[in-house]
């Protein structure tokens, strides 16, 4: 896709430091480092975010994501990893074309930290309603 960032990287117009690529994925360094070798993993093929891929597609960058995880514990020696992916501005997603961060972890808070706190005003939801909202629509 035209002026997309990723699409470039994927394409080759733009230099980045790869660490995996096959037909479909690619994974590269991001240009911003977390923690030292935090990795983006990408399809090759434009789609904007993780909920809008094909589902092989995103089958297989989580493979690579995986693979790459697994090779940063062994080899980087991360104590830990992070893998996550952005779905729209609301939840942080800055480039639009789907990649999962894969970021290695080497001491406990140290990088970045997701706090995920109760919000102590919705202590009235109904969670077996949400739960039912949820299952009646997968
Ligand atoms: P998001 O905020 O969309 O989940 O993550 C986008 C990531 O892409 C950011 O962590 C940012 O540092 C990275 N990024 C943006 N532009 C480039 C670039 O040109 N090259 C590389 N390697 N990473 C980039
Ligand atoms: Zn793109």
């Amino acid at each position: 896709m035209k002026d997309c960032i990723f699409c470039k990287i994927a394409e080759g117009q733009i230099p980045s430091h790869k660490v995996y690529e096959d037909d479909d994925v690619l994974a590269f360094l991001d240009i911003s480092q977390v923690t030292p070798g935090h990795t983006l993993v990408i399809s090759k093929k434009h789609y904007s975010n993780f909920l809008t891929t094909e589902k092989d597609i995103m089958h297989k960058v989580m493979d690579v994501a995986q693979r790459i995880g697994q090779a940063q514990m062994s080899i980087l020696g991360a104590k830990g990893v992070n893998i996550l992916t952005n779905v729209n501005k609301e939840a942080g997603q800055s480039v639009f074309h789907f990649h999962v961060h894969v970021i290695p972890r080497y001491i406990a808070n140290e990088g970045f930290r997701i706090e995920m706190k109760q919000n102590e005003k919705l202590s009235e939801l109904s969670l077996p309603a949400l739960a039912d909202e949820i299952k009646k629509a997968i």
